[in-house]
Order: structure tokens, then C-alpha cells, then sequence
């Protein structure tokens, strides 16, 4: 009776070992998950002196861009993005050579449009990357022409890295604006633009339309640049955006507040 008695209070004594353990565990993913959400309350400002250099500084149709692009609905962190000097970009599994030269396009693309070299082609290191691109085989059916999960550290606003996948396809053009599309939001866009930037690559609208793979139309580079603009803090919010950037605007040649 007495032996029973001690071996229910041993498990007593595991149980709430394993409880601490695992609660502290789940703490610890949750406050890395969430713990940005502290941001979504406390207002990050863009500073008084860059707001009109800004809003000189970038077109009507970057902003339009920018703002659905950037501020996702989904993402309660607001703006976030690398914040190392170098963002490494490797390729894995089944890529072509054409593949391999369009990621090096695509990263020039995404360099000139920063207007230095942020992002820098590494064949060798995959380990050390820090977007990886995974490109899966035709056989391997799937619904989505590519799909990027990035890890945000939720504290500091800042992606420490990247996998874009992109499932092979017959039209290389096309498959190259699907890396191109990823790839904008492993950087940091984690939303799709208005409805009238079609021929941009991060519009979810195009799919049906020939663009050229090879050629960024200029809103969406300026969009890049003001991504990495580093005026404007990591956790902005879409709300503050509006009121500070946005809504001081004095005009705007489209009207676009009915196009979102
Ligand atoms: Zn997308």
C-alpha cells in the first residue's frame, strides 16, 4: 500500500517535470512567434524629418504598390526584412542551367533595384544561404507554381532566412517570373500589390498575361528600394504608413483607394 502510495507521487513529480519542460518550450516558441505582436501596439514612427523626403523621393505608383505589398493583412509584424549586409541566395534539387542563370538575373535585378549589392549569388554554400531556392520535379504535382516560408525573428522585425520553392513547369518564362515572384517576398513583401500593377512580378493577377522575365517595370524596383529604405523602420505598421506617408501625399495622379 505504502510502495504504491510512492510510486503515484514519483509520477506526480514527472508529470509536472514534463508540464514545466514542455510549457517553457511552448513559451518560447510562442514569444517567438508572437512576440511581435507587442509592436502591433506600440507605434513605430517613421522620423518627422524623412517623411516629405520620402513622399518627394518615390512615384504615385510605388506607394500603391508598396503599402498592400508590404502590409499584409496576414502578418501583424509589419514591415520586415534582412537586415544583414549580405543575403546570400543558393539553388537545390532539380534546376536547370537555365534555372541557374536566371537566379543570378534575378538577383542583379533585385541589386540594381536596392542600388548596391545586397544580394549576392552563392553556389557552393547552402548551408550558409540565406534564401534557398528549391526547385521540385514535374512529377511531383501541385497546385501552386511556387511558395516561400520565411523565419522572421518576431522581436527584431528582421528575416533570418528564406525557402522558396518552385515546382517545375513547361514554360520557362513563366517559371522564371515565379522565382522572380517568390523571391520578392523572401525579402520582405509578404502581400501582393493593387490590381493595377499588373505587369509587375509580384502581382497575383498575371498569370495569363507574356511578360518579359528579364525586364522590372521601375515601380516595383523603387517598391524594393523603399523596402530596404532604412527610413523606415522594421515593425511599421500599415496604419502608421497611411498616416504618415501615404495620406500627406498632396496628390495622386490615380485614384487608387478603389482599386484595393
Ligand atoms: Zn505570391
Amino acid at each position: 500500500m505504502s510502495k504504491l502510495f510512492n510510486i503515484s507521487k514519483l509520477k506526480d513529480k514527472w508529470g509536472t517535470l514534463f508540464f514545466i519542460i514542455f510549457f517553457s518550450l511552448y513559451l518560447v516558441s510562442f514569444i517567438n512567434d508572437y512576440g511581435g505582436i507587442y509592436f502591433y501596439f506600440k507605434k513605430v514612427l517613421i522620423e518627422k524629418d524623412d517623411i516629405n523626403n520620402i513622399i518627394n523621393e518615390y512615384s504615385d505608383e510605388c506607394f500603391y504598390y508598396f503599402l498592400p505589398a508590404t502590409f499584409s493583412e496576414k502578418r501583424p509584424l509589419g514591415l520586415v526584412r534582412y537586415e544583414k549586409e549580405e543575403v546570400l541566395i543558393s539553388l537545390l534539387g532539380g534546376y536547370s542551367s537555365e534555372d541557374f542563370e536566371y537566379v543570378k538575373t534575378a538577383v542583379n535585378m533585385l541589386n540594381s533595384a536596392i542600388g548596391y549589392d545586397k544580394f549576392l549569388f552563392c553556389d557552393l554554400n547552402i548551408i550558409k544561404s540565406d534564401i534557398i531556392l528549391i526547385y521540385i520535379p514535374k512529377y511531383i504535382k501541385n497546385k501552386s507554381f511556387g511558395k516561400t516560408s520565411k523565419n522572421i525573428n518576431s522581436l527584431s522585425g528582421e528575416i533570418k532566412s528564406s525557402m522558396v520553392f518552385v515546382y517545375d513547369c513547361d514554360n520557362q518564362s513563366f517559371k522564371n517570373r515565379v522565382v522572380m515572384h517568390e523571391l520578392l517576398h523572401a525579402i520582405g513583401f509578404s502581400g501582393h500589390p493593387g490590381s493595377l500593377c499588373e505587369n509587375s512580378f509580384l502581382s497575383d493577377k498575371n498569370y495569363n498575361i507574356e511578360l518579359d522575365a528579364y525586364k522590372m517595370v521601375e515601380y516595383e524596383a523603387e517598391a524594393i528600394r523603399l523596402l530596404y529604405d532604412k527610413r523606415l523602420p522594421n515593425h511599421l505598421s500599415r496604419e502608421t504608413f497611411l498616416r504618415q506617408i501615404y495620406n500627406n501625399r498632396s496628390s495622386y495622379s490615380i485614384d487608387f483607394e478603389k482599386f484595393y
